[in-house]
């Protein structure tokens, strides 16, 4: 009897040490075994303890490498609720600065596994990767000089005098194309934003444009330099970038992001980064699974 009870005691004892090792709790190196189909994405990564992202590292709010030495913001938090649902603890995500225009790129080339960086969804885009989302619905604006009072919106940019900065292969860069008299002259083109906040700074261009939200956080941190001109003026519904053809993984990663909408989990997410610089909570979006 004794015995028998020292040994219950002793199993006890060693399966609450392996639940500690394996770090059951998600607080500990490992993460959590889970048991996803056979042969999935998920369960690859499940087992593989770690999950690749790439994401921005100049944009606050959104992605912004600090003194941390981890990127910060609502696109890492969304990917940080991706991995704790595959069982991955946050330790074990590895961060991949990813511009705009290497995006897709990452995904066909498997050097990472999804890819959250204020990512519009789009037909073009969709013919090579996939998307899971849309998680945040954005708008493409211009953000100019504070004591700019030449630019009010795109139609500024008609009479061919002012130019105006994006990044390379982002959709602001081709949306703005129609309002432009002389792309040669007007269009200034870097790899990354930051490139173009500073650009503005030094007057080699008059303006930037890109998403509302990714602008919002540029003014927000750059104390009284900029504003924003006039409106938005498109849609730039935010998806998670997988790899073309996985509709299990964009599944799994939909029905994440809606029972993150439920339980309070997406707000919290915004309001602890992007909401820092934007008052209003975001319109809760409908998944799109096509
Ligand atoms: N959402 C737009 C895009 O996907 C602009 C933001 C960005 O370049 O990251 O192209």
């Amino acid at each position: 009897m004794r015995i028998t009870r020292l040994t219950a005691a002793a199993g006890a004892l060693v399966l609450a040490m392996t639940a500690a090792a394996c770090g059951g709790d998600d607080s500990g190196s490992g993460g959590e075994k889970k048991n996803f189909p056979a042969g999935s994405t998920m369960q690859k990564l499940n087992d593989a303890k770690k999950l690749r992202v790439g994401t921005k590292f100049d944009q606050p709010g959104f992605g912004l490498k600090g003194l941390s030495g981890k990127p910060e913001g609502f696109d890492v938090e969304i990917a940080k609720m991706i991995a704790k649902q595959l069982g991955i603890a946050e330790g074990n995500i590895e961060y991949t600065e990813t511009p705009s225009t290497v995006r897709e790129q990452v995904l066909q080339q498997d050097k990472v596994d999804i890819v959250v960086a204020t990512y519009t969804i789009n037909d073009k885009r969709k013919e090579v990767i996939d998307f899971a989302g849309p998680y945040y619905i954005a708008g493409q604006a211009i953000m100019v000089k504070k004591d700019d009072t030449s630019i009010t919106g795109p139609d500024s940019f008609k009479d061919g005098t002012k130019k105006v900065c994006s990044v390379t292969n982002s959709t602001p860069a081709t949306n703005i194309e129609k309002y432009l008299k002389d792309k040669a002259k007007q269009l200034v083109l870097f790899d990354i934003y930051q490139k173009c906040v500073d650009a503005l700074k030094g007057g080699q261009v008059d303006a930037v444009t890109t998403d509302n939200v990714i602008l919002t956080g540029f003014i927000a941190t750059n104390k009284d330099q900029f504003k924003l001109a006039g409106s938005t003026f498109t849609e730039e519904p935010y998806g998670i970038g997988v790899k073309k053809g996985d509709k299990d993984f964009r599944n799994f990663i939909n029905d994440t992001l809606e029972a993150s909408f439920k339980d309070g989990s997406y707000t919290k997410a915004w309001k602890d980064t992007a909401g820092k610089y934007d008052p209003n909570d975001p319109k809760i979006p409908t998944v799109d699974r096509y």
